[in-house]
């Protein structure tokens, strides 16, 4: 089944319709027709096969024959917060955090970011998450909030058993990554970085100074690599 064949639909039913985006992008780009096999998710974990039954304009009508758990999501939690960034790059982070199995995405506020948010631009966020679910063939969508402070954002990770802070001015890691295991928080600040303040304060609320490096990294790739090296001590990526 070609990835592209999936669509993300927030009610299955045994009758489901596609409509809007779904609908175009199942007509116009793969020309789906009557016949034609789909797989459908809720973000709910599990997946399910149906078939195109009616085509009519602006919507597409799928028989659901089977339904199935999937295997393609993370079985340990992992939350990626990163401060809000400039331009697209929130977006970046988002699709790419989504592709490495991060359960959920946090952007944040914190003293030194230029970029700011709003609704719009959030539920732009929730839909790279959800098209990047799709085209990985995640059954689960991350869920994406935002919090105007950094304070905020740390509390909402109070849950997760591992609390990383990458901090660009830290000289070590104060935990030890290779003997990660369970669920974890990771932070990564934005284009501005962080104040020695907030650092304190993360330290605080149980967060470890994590160092990336000898070199700054640019808050995207900070964002990816991290979520990916700690995914893959996890076990996620073997
Ligand atoms: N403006 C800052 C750099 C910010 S980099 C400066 O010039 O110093 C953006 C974010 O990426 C940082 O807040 C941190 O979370 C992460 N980061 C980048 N390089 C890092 C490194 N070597 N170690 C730990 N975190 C790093």
């Amino acid at each position: 089944m070609s990835t592209t064949r999936r669509f993300y639909v927030e009610h299955i039913s045994r009758e489901t319709e596609l409509t809007g985006d779904a609908y175009t992008h199942a007509r116009s780009v793969l020309r789906l027709k009557e016949g034609d096999e789909v797989v459908l998710f809720d973000g709910s974990g599990r997946e399910y096969t149906a078939i195109v039954n009616r085509v009519s304009k602006g919507s597409l009508l799928c028989g659901v024959l089977s339904e199935r758990a999937c295997d393609k999501d993370s079985r340990v939690p992992l939350c990626l917060c990163v401060g809000a960034l400039k331009g697209d790059k929130t977006e970046l982070v988002v699709q790419k955090a989504t592709e490495l199995g991060a359960a959920e995405v946090i952007v944040f506020s914190s003293r030194f970011c230029a970029a700011y948010m709003n609704e719009k631009k959030l539920e732009r966020l929730r839909r790279v998450a959800r098209e990047a679910a799709q085209q990985c063939r995640r059954a689960t969508v991350p869920a994406v909030r935002y919090f105007d402070s950094l304070p905020a954002a740390l509390e909402a990770c109070a849950d997760y058993k591992n609390k990383l802070f990458a901090c660009e001015f830290a000289e070590r890691s104060e935990a030890d990554l290779r003997a990660l295991s369970g669920s974890c928080a990771l932070v990564v600040g934005s284009e501005g970085g962080f104040a020695e303040e907030e650092f304190a304060a993360a330290r605080a609320a149980g967060f470890a100074g994590v160092t990336l490096g000898r070199r700054i990294l640019r808050a995207e790739t900070a964002a990816i690599a991290f979520t990916a090296v700690v995914a893959y001590l996890l076990g996620e990526l073997g």
